[in-house]
């Protein structure tokens, strides 16, 4: 079955800019996903409406079955996590812990609750020693880490990162591909926005090609035989 659907989704912006022209998709429930595309594609737009953030102006969006409206977005944020390109708009408090803890805290869970699942999402990022740190000391692979852990501490079905392997050293981008691994191992769906060809070759099993606010083409790996 398909988590997330989009039907013939159109976007534009206040200053006038059609970021999506009528975009179709689906990614299927425990997938690997890769979203290609070139700068100004639309990638980031279209994320933004797969977690609810942006509400559709034309078409629809489904999360699990339902239409993504008003009166569910806040469901559908807690379902489907984004991991924004650059961590200094995801990471703001003053430690990891408190980073970590923000969502559920914000969920209004159990003490124990909070604690477990913070500690569960900084052990799956390999961030647990950081914990009593502050944000600000730590490098940018790392802060990368801390704010997937503060999406994972939601418990979220679906998580989508926005271009994960951008400005990481080798070892820094080595262990987040890693991260992506167990998560998708461990049944999440998982979800990459990227420019990046021989990434999404080398980690997904379906392919997304978006270009100009439009889909491109939809299908397994083999389809990037064409775009190398
Ligand atoms: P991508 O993530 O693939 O680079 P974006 O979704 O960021 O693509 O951008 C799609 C189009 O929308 C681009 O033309 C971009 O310049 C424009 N755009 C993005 N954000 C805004 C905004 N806040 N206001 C106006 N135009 C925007
Ligand atoms: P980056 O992600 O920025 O490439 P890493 O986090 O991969 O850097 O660094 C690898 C390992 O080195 C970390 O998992 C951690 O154990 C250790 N490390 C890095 N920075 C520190 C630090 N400031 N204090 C203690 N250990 C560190």
């Amino acid at each position: 079955a398909n988590i997330i659907e989009v039907e013939d989704l159109f976007f534009t912006y206040r200053d006038g800019t059609q970021a999506l022209k009528g975009i179709s998709l689906s990614i299927p429930e425990g997938s690997r996903t890769a979203l290609l595309g070139p700068n100004g594609a639309g990638k980031s737009t279209l994320l933004l409406h797969l977690n609810g953030i942006y509400l559709a102006q034309k078409g629809k969006v489904r999360v699990m079955g339902q239409e993504v409206t008003a009166r569910n977005c806040k469901w559908v944020r807690s379902m489907v996590g984004l991991v924004f390109q650059d961590p200094d708009d995801q990471v703001f408090s003053s430690t990891v812990w408190e980073d970590v803890t923000f969502g559920p805290v914000n969920m209004r869970l159990t003490a124990d609750e909070v604690e477990r699942r913070a500690g569960e999402a900084l052990a799956a990022v390999n961030m647990e020693k950081f914990r009593d740190k502050a944000p600000y000391h730590l490098s940018y692979g790392q802060k990368k880490r801390v704010a997937i852990a503060g999406v994972l501490a939601m418990n979220p079905r679906v998580i989508i990162l926005d271009e994960p392997a951008a400005y990481l050293d080798p070892r820094g981008k080595d262990t987040l591909m890693e991260i992506l691994w167990r998560l998708s191992n461990n049944g999440t769906t998982v979800v990459i926005a990227t420019h990046d060809v021989d990434l999404a070759a080398e980690w997904a099993q379906q392919i997304l090609v978006i270009k100009d606010g439009r889909t491109l083409a939809q299908g397994d790996v083999s389809i990037l035989a064409d775009e190398k």
